[in-house]
């Protein structure tokens, strides 16, 4: 079993408590790599290296080309030694390796699609309505980011986040997820390779409330962006604010996925079912509200529960699995308490409804992909985010209809509309509140796209040109060339 060091300064260090968590293999059931539990003496050591890159190593002192050549070279590197990277994540968060494979091929993509924009960062001259002045703006880096991530795509994360932060000349502490840091280690070590100066790149791993915590605490880091829990990002929004630090926030979502009876139905399945059940529904844009136009309710239900039921659940290595295990331990026992509780508030289960067990899943942690319906709008199962393979469907009437009940929750991640009436695509597109809204697709992201949630499902968007801007502060510059002093100091000019 590997032992992995927190990745500070360009180093592999050792933890300063002296203490260690098991990753476990979520199929296997069983410890396959050992992390640094991290404490605030370590988390200090990175936000040093960090702010000292930032402000007095190397990294201060280069152009934004040669930070972005070095973003594009890093891209490069991620490319050759992708196939080992998507290996790993599988091993440590469970999810399919065919899912993981594209994931890992397409990253490199944020790295030269930012690394291009590095030295495109620009100020502006102002038409200034002072005659003996010029003004222009400039934009800096925002300081030292710390940046936390869930377990469910680690390194999809570090390219959302740390791709336009080193692109603005911030430099970064990422704090991955407890159940899944292996692959954000290794991925350091691609960092160094590709030549960052030591402190650009750490990584310190750890507990949430022990390595997280004194992250978002430490004086020294000025932004914090977070993919994770709802609960969880309120906490650390409430935090920050103690310091007045930025914050982006990237959470859950109870995303509505629409089909009316005028789109093709069978795109609108398999759209159905890889809204929920690709990746096990371990996605925060799970398309987890499937509504169904009440005319075509039935046969459509049907069709889903048929294409689910052919579902292979499986060692997440083969080709041929389609459903993996659920990735930790508490979201295992989580799932199936929603199962319970759907079941107990009068939702029908047609399909599923439990743990799935037999000698070719191992590790204890499988879960039936489960289908409910006669699923009320007011049900915990129709408004809290499950983050597992469990579907809840619901009839509406017409659009109006629709849009009520797809709006009616506190998230607004995503949406997806089945139609082919193409008024009736943009329609729904402008009302329905959600932050990505795919129409005739589901699960379609870019990195020239901005991703991010409206409501409780998240503050600020990553990927896209605006990424950028949540990394960058604005500064005003005036700049005199009156030929003698104001004639009176004692009024504002
Ligand atoms: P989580 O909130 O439990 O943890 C996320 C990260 O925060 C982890 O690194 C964790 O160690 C850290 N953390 C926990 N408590 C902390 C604290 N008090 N201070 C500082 N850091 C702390 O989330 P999770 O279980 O890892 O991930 C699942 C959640 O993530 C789901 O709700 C899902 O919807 C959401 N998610 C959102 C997106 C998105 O882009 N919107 C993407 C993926 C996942």
């Amino acid at each position: 079993m590997k032992t992995h060091r927190h990745f500070i300064n360009g180093e592999d260090v050792e933890p300063s408590g002296g203490m260690w968590l098991d990753s476990i293999d979520p199929y296997l059931g069983k410890p396959w790599a050992r992390i640094a539990r991290g404490t605030a003496a370590d988390t200090d050591l990175a936000v040093t290296a960090a702010k000292r890159a930032m402000y007095e190593g190397p990294w201060a002192k280069m152009t934004a080309s040669e930070r972005g050549k070095l973003m594009v070279r890093l891209a490069d590197l991620v490319e050759k030694n992708a196939g080992r990277l998507a290996e790993i994540e599988v091993r440590d968060n469970g999810k399919l390796l065919a899912e993981m494979s594209g994931q890992v091929a397409y990253h490199p993509e944020w790295w030269r699609y930012f690394g291009g924009l590095a030295d495109k960062i620009e100020g502006a001259v102002m038409p200034i309505d002072k005659p003996d002045m010029m003004a222009f703006s400039r934009r800096e880096p925002v300081g030292v980011v710390a940046a936390l991530t869930a377990w469910n795509s680690p390194l999809l994360f570090i390219a959302w986040k740390c791709a336009p932060a080193l692109a603005a000349g911030c430099t970064v502490v990422v704090k991955p997820s407890e159940f899944a840091s292996v692959s954000t280690l290794e991925y350091a070590r691609l960092t160094r390779e590709a030549g960052f100066p030591d402190g650009v790149f750490n990584v310190v791993t750890g507990l949430g409330e022990e390595a997280g915590a004194a992250l978002v605490d430490h004086p020294d880091v000025a932004k914090i962006t977070f993919t994770g829990s709802d609960a969880t990002g309120a906490r650390i929004y409430a935090q920050a604010a103690r310091n007045l630090k930025r914050v982006s926030l990237e959470l859950g979502g109870k995303s509505a996925n629409i089909v009316f009876d005028d789109c093709d139905l069978q795109q609108a399945a398999a759209g159905a079912i890889s809204g929920i059940f690709a990746a096990t529904g371990q996605t925060c844009i799970a398309g987890s509200r499937l509504l169904v136009q009440n005319s075509i309710r039935e046969a459509f239900t049907e069709r889903v529960a048929k294409l689910a039921a052919s579902a292979r659940k499986g060692n997440p290595m083969l080709p041929e699995t389609n459903i993996g295990p659920v990735t930790t331990a508490p979201q295992y026992r989580k799932i199936l308490d929603y199962i319970d509780v759907a079941k107990a508030e009068g939702a029908r289960c047609i399909l599923g409804g439990g743990p799935a067990t037999s000698p070719e899943l191992p590790g204890g942690q499988f879960v039936e992909p489960t289908i409910f319906v006669d699923v009320l709008p007011e049900m915990r199962i129709a408004r809290e985010e499950v983050f597992g393979p469990v579907l809840s469907i619901i009839g509406f009437d017409d659009e109006t209809d629709a849009v009520r009940i797809a709006n009616d929750t506190i998230y607004g991640l995503a949406a997806g509309v089945w139609t082919r009436d193409i008024g009736r695509a943009i329609r729904m597109s402008s009302a329905l509140k959600a932050g990505t809204v795919w129409v005739n697709t589901y699960r379609a992201i870019s990195y020239m796209m901005p991703f991010g949630g409206m409501k409780h499902s998240g503050i600020g968007r990553e990927s896209g040109i605006e990424a950028i801007d949540e990394y960058l502060e604005t500064k005003s510059v005036f700049l005199s060339f009156a030929a003698s002093a104001p004639t009176n100091p004692f009024i504002m000019r």
